[in-house]
């Protein structure tokens, strides 16, 4: 057991729940924050000391660092596509939670920070093909990310790179590329392709139907992170030495068809596709341009996209299963027992 705390912000989140796992797993003592109920965080570390916390409050902030010594903050108010085209200013106020984060770290001397930022800092223009140019971590500049939540994150990383230069807090940096996996929000409005679509088929087997719904003509393309690989890579950034923010992110190119066709094929339910022009669909090509991550930590997230989600089916099919049967989804699933 390591004597230090290690705060990690947003750990009723996605990322952050399968962080604070792996973090305890190897002995650390972890403090783990959300503003969410106890009992709508996705996974529940019990060894893990569990605040609830709105962290947008500097107050707050300087509570959940007392006595820690590192810091992942992942804490945002963000979601899929639909979701942040949706709430630009609710996806900026995620500054808050940033500012007041390295504020209240600097004051209390922690001595690293981790800041979890998006591919949607890179310009939209270099993203107006579906035959991509896999974006290289220098593409950032000159800037015009995805407006509101884009311009958050890269505002929120210069923040990082400053707090370093200045005051002396050790600042890392990632760069998220569309993270999936189980335990990850698969409905309500906030989730992202892989876990709509995974939800579509299981409810399309589950009740007989044969088409889904598709955002966009299909042709859009992507690279999709398994979450093993966000967390290992997360780690790994935190723990290096490289001060610039770096891609974390799948370079296996899959148009949004390749992906239903994926997952149809793990569901064994070939499904017909009803695609919705008009709803939003992002960038019209987006990949991670890995040659920082492999030359700087020997290293790439490597799990394919049919091993992902076969672990990722699997899990949203059980809680559409679950749901159509009218027992609650499984949220506050305990660790161990998850499909990784
Ligand atoms: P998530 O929504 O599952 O987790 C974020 C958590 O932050 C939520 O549980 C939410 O309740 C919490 N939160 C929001 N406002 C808060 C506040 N004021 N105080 C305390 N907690 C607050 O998202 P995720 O997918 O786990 O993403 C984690 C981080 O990674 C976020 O910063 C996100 O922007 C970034 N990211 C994720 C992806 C992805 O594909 N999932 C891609 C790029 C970047």
């Amino acid at each position: 057991m390591n004597d230090r705390v290690i705060a990690v912000t947003g750990a009723g989140g996605f990322i952050g729940g399968a962080l604070t796992a792996e973090l305890v797993a190897r002995g650390h003592r972890v403090r783990a924050l959300d503003c969410k109920p106890i009992d709508e965080w996705h996974r529940l570390e019990p060894e893990a000391e569990n605040v609830v916390a709105d962290l947008r409050r500097l107050e707050a902030c300087h509570q959940a660092v007392a006595g820690v010594s590192e810091v992942y903050n992942l804490a945002a108010d963000m979601g899929g596509m639909g979701f942040i085209e949706a709430n630009r200013a609710l996806c900026m106020l995620s500054v808050l939670i940033n500012t007041h984060m390295l504020e209240a770290s600097r004051e209390a001397g922690v001595e690293r920070f981790f800041f979890s930022s998006s591919a949607c800092v890179y310009a939209a223009h270099r993203q107006a093909s579906p035959d991509v140019t896999a974006l290289a971590e220098d593409d950032a500049y000159p800037a015009m990310p995805e407006d509101g939540y884009g311009w958050e994150k890269l505002f929120s990383e210069r923040m990082c790179r400053h707090f370093r230069e200045d005051f002396g807090l050790e600042t890392r940096v990632a760069r998220y590329h569309n993270v999936y996996g189980p335990h990850g929000t698969w409905t309500g409005g906030r989730e992202k392709a892989p876990a709509a679509i995974c939800r579509k088929v299981a409810t399309a087997v589950l009740t007989g139907e044969d088409e889904i719904e598709v955002w966009g003509d299909g042709r859009q393309t992507r690279s999709f992170t398994y979450l093993d690989d966000c967390v290992a890579g997360t780690l790994m950034i935190m723990g290096g030495d490289v001060v610039e923010p770096v891609n974390l992110g799948s370079s296996e190119l899959v148009t949004i068809d390749d992906l239903i066709d994926v997952v149809a094929d793990v569901a064994g339910a070939p499904v017909k596709r009803r695609y919705l022009l008009s709803a939003p669909q992002g960038v019209r090509g987006r990949n991670s341009d890995n040659a920082m991550i492999r030359r700087c930590f020997g290293w790439e997230p490597s799990t394919s996209l049919v091993e992902g989600l076969t672990h990722t089916y699997a899990w949203v099919h059980d809680q559409v299963a679950a749901t159509l049967a009218g027992r609650p989804p499984q949220l506050g699933d305990p660790v161990g027992t998850s499909a990784r």
